[in-house]
């Protein structure tokens, strides 16, 4: 499996289990509760051209991206359903969602005008669009009191309405608060419930706690890729417990391998010093591939049997060292990270060790790292 893209290193990402994490959410749903796969910055690390032609050729019709360009990499790989951009979309990002059809999120009267004035080449059709309600996050959407505007000048423009939306600032962690912003959400849209027009609010989390879980679509992002919307032991093993499993590990094996003797100095800015003959692993991986700096000195390797080394010295941007077993040569493989809740080098627990969440680790993960689908 190794010489993928002329490297000694690549991500493994299991889309299987994607697709299985999809139905467990799912499963837990309202039966009429269609999903919106949330794969921006990449799909969370794991890939988002091939995850979103993995899925819709197995049903999944609905995708969800942070920006313009992020659908148009979609389309130009010929994915096709519903793409949706979130945020408050913004000017520049139109004449790109237009002429790619994708769903704008609309935040404000003046976004609006300029999304159905765009002058269009008459073949363009208009996509329509979801309206962002703020229930109480403060970073993206209108107030309720502006979604009525918003509506008519819609219904004014010609505009055809796909959705109306929040989003949740604490569904992992504060019940109540996530039921005020439901309960806002939810009396702002009501006088329009009888239109057709679809609701959706439910990130992942909110999804394993049951909340918004009936309406029209969830959003779930982190926990399609099996991963905990935080990083400690506890959200791990409730993640777990609900049957999902994470998708990715990454992979690879030393591209040299040398004994030392004590005194010698390893890495940038002399910062390991054996004390002890030891043999040294270099891996050409570093922090320009999202091996977090933070690591250094603290990161841990697995070998297939699940036995834990140990990284000393500085991360490189293209280089780390590990101290490995002495049988250690460039053939054996290891685990950069595993796919499981509990070994410190998941990916829960790399976000445990340097004070992150998963999702950081997800989406550092970078483009040049080669990517098997299996
Ligand atoms: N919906 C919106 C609007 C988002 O911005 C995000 C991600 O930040 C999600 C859904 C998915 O959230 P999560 O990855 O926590 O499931």
């Amino acid at each position: 499996e190794f010489n993928l893209a002329g490297r000694s290193t690549f991500l493994r990402i299991d889309l299987d289990a994607i697709l299985h994490n999809i139905k467990t959410l799912r499963s837990r749903c309202a039966s009429h509760t269609d999903v919106i796969a949330v794969i921006k910055g990449n799909a969370y690390g794991h890939g988002s051209v091939a995850l979103a032609r993995y899925l819709y050729s197995n049903g999944v019709q609905h995708f969800a991206v942070a920006s313009a360009v992020e659908g148009q990499e979609l389309r130009q790989a010929g994915v096709q359903g519903f793409i949706q951009v979130f945020g408050n979309c913004v000017e520049e990002e139109i004449a790109v969602m237009r002429q790619y059809q994708m769903t704008p999120t609309v935040t404000s009267e003046a976004f609006l005008k300029q999304w159905a004035l765009w002058p269009a080449p008459v073949q363009i059709p208009l996509p329509a669009v979801a309206i962002k309600v703020d229930s109480g996050m403060s970073r993206n959407g209108c107030q309720s009191e502006e979604l009525p505007g918003i509506i008519k000048l819609c219904d004014d423009l010609g505009v055809p309405i796909h959705s109306l939306m929040s989003h949740f600032a604490q569904s992992w962690d504060d019940d109540k608060f996530t039921q005020q912003q439901l309960d806002t959400f939810l009396a702002a849209v009501k006088p329009y419930r009888n239109r057709g027009i679809k609701l959706h609010a439910a990130n992942s989390a909110a999804i394993i706690r049951g909340v918004a879980t009936d309406l029209d679509f969830i959003r779930p992002g982190i926990c399609l890729y099996g991963l905990a919307p935080d990083s400690t032991k506890k959200t791990a093993q409730i993640i777990e417990d609900f049957g999902l499993r994470p998708a990715l590990c990454w992979v690879a094996h030393p591209s040299m391998v040398k004994r030392l003797l004590p005194g010698r100095h390893v890495g940038y800015d002399q910062t390991y010093v054996l004390d002890n003959e030891e043999t040294i692993a270099t891996f050409s991986l570093g922090y320009a591939d999202g091996y977090n700096r933070l690591l250094s000195g603290k990161g841990i390797l697995t070998d297939m049997d699940g036995e834990e080394q140990r990284l000393v010295g500085r991360v490189s941007m293209d280089a780390i060292t590990v101290v490995v077993k002495d049988d250690t040569t460039i053939e054996t493989p290891f685990y950069i990270y595993t796919s499981d809740y509990t070994s410190p080098n998941s990916v829960t627990g790399m976000a445990r060790t340097i004070g992150t969440i998963p999702y950081e680790v997800g989406t550092s993960l970078s483009t040049r790292l080669p990517r098997l689908y299996v």
